[in-house]
């Protein structure tokens, strides 16, 4: 499996747009501000459904996106493959996304 550098719905690849596999289009979180440095987007350069003030940010956001969304679909296959029933490694599994979700808001506000 060889590894492309992450690029964007905005980002032409190779002639065709990038789609990143099948995750529809997003909306930013707070229009006109970055939804990974959470600072306001230069004014000049926004545009309608702008998610980022920079390619940095952007290749950063989709970094985080891909590990964290690689927890939680694990966490999600592991719940579909038990559906959470009690004793089993499905159980509580709402229960730690919830708390992994909360841990990653603390984090991305600047906590511990
Ligand atoms: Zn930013």
């Amino acid at each position: 499996m060889t590894h492309a550098p992450p690029e964007t719905a905005q980002t032409p690849a190779r002639g065709r747009l990038k789609d990143h596999g099948d995750v529809e289009p997003l909306r930013p979180l707070r229009v006109g501000y970055c939804d990974y440095c959470r600072e306001r987007i230069d004014p000049t350069a926004y545009r309608p459904g702008m998610r980022f003030c920079n390619s940095t940010c952007r290749t950063d956001w989709w970094k985080m996106a891909r590990n964290r969304g690689a927890q939680l679909y694990h966490h999600l296959t592991v719940w579909r493959m038990h559906r959470g029933r009690k004793g089993t490694p499905g159980a509580g599994v709402f229960s730690r996304i919830s708390a992994t979700i909360d841990m990653w808001a603390r984090k991305d506000r600047g906590g511990a």
